[in-house]
């Protein structure tokens, strides 16, 4: 019989070792009421969509089987409604402004009418037309620049919601102007991530989390009841929690200036375009919305961006229906709802 290496033994003295360890881990996770929960993450819609999913007794193959249904979900979104896809539904209806009406998948009527409404709630701070200014400001692509004052205002001349006819009965929608274009950017990740969560639940997942970058959707909880923590990022450290608490059947986005930006002569230019101005707007670092839907979250906290802090908080305590936590671009807090008492980290002001 060939001797043993030392080393060998060593080895497996000291996997066994790990292997006690891990077994005592899962015993103990098993006493606290379940098993880690599923997480997976892919790069879709240009960005990172996490998700995470409590088991519920299910077999990891259903469960992973249930992920990869979602994941489906904020695809197809993204096929419906980029931009930067040439053959999506929403590249056609811009194609075709000033020509015609635009037969388009129900959803895709009704995601359109309702940024629309949201446009209305929010006095056109939230404008799904900006298409022509993100264009020409192009933000976080190799063409990003500081454009002049009269290509702004060109631009500008095209950003009218109003000039937006959607047909919920026919579905269709028509850009009644030439050279105008519909951008879905600040409502579509929320949109996708409500649709992930339908398909997780059709699946039978109890709880879970659908994170489309800053736009978050949750329901249930993990597997031995506790809730769902979630954390919004600091605007200024990117590894700092500005705030950190439990959450469930709720959702919460945030937009900040953080996120896609450049800075040009000391001045800081970022992907959330004012529709009065055409210029990047001004006043705040960060929004954050919880409300019941990611849809409505995620348009509201860009479209709160837009207003700035006196008329975002204006907004946000006539609305009790969603929770608002604004970063002002002086460091300072304003908050509704269940962030009025919640501890927050230090913001510097820029
Ligand atoms: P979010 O990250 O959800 O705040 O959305 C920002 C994205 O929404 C931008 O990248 C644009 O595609 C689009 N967007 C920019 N400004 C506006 C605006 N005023 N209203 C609606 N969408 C906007
Ligand atoms: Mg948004």
């Amino acid at each position: 019989m060939p001797k043993r290496h030392p080393m060998h033994t060593g080895r497996s003295l000291a996997y066994l070792l790990v292997a006690a360890i891990v077994t005592a881990a899962l015993s103990l996770q098993s006493c606290a009421g379940g098993a880690a929960p599923y997480k997976e993450t892919r790069t879709i819609m240009g960005t990172y969509v996490t998700i995470t999913a409590a088991r519920g007794g299910l077999t990891g193959e259903a469960v992973r089987d249930a992920a990869g249904k979602a994941f489906g979900e904020v695809e197809r979104v993204d096929a419906l409604m980029s931009t930067y896809k040439p053959d999506s539904q929403l590249s056609r209806i811009n194609g075709n402004a000033g020509v015609g009406p635009v037969k388009v998948d129900p959803e895709v009527a009704e995601t359109v009418g309702m940024a629309l409404d949201i446009a209305r709630e929010t006095g056109g701070a939230f404008d799904p037309t900006v298409g022509p200014l993100v264009k020409l400001w192009g933000i976080a692509s190799r063409a990003a620049r500081v454009p002049s004052q009269g290509e702004i205002d060109s631009a500008l001349k095209l950003v009218d919601y109003n000039q937006v006819v959607v047909d919920r009965g026919s579905s269709t929608v028509f850009i009644t102007r030439p050279g105008m274009s519909i951008d879905l950017g600040g409502i579509a990740k929320g949109y996708a991530a409500d649709r992930a969560v339908e398909a997780l639940m059709k699946a039978g997942i109890p709880g879970g989390i659908v994170a489309v970058a800053g736009d978050l959707r949750l329901f249930g909880a993990h597997d031995d009841g506790s809730p769902w923590t979630v954390g919004v990022q600091h605007p200024r450290a990117k590894s700092t929690v500005l705030a950190r608490f439990a959450l469930s059947d709720r959702a919460i986005s945030t937009s900040g200036d953080y996120e896609r930006f450049f800075i040009r002569d000391g001045v800081r230019y970022h992907h959330i375009i004012d529709p009065r101005t055409g210029y990047p707007a001004r006043g705040l670092m960060s929004v954050s919305v919880l409300a019941d839907s990611s849809c409505l979250a995620d348009s509201l906290a860009t479209g709160l961006f837009v207003m700035g802090p006196v008329k975002a908080m204006e907004f946000a305590k006539s609305h009790p229906e969603i929770d608002t936590l604004l970063v002002t671009s002086k460091g300072e807090k304003m908050a509704t709802g269940r962030f009025r008492d919640m501890e927050t980290a230090p913001v510097k002001p820029d």
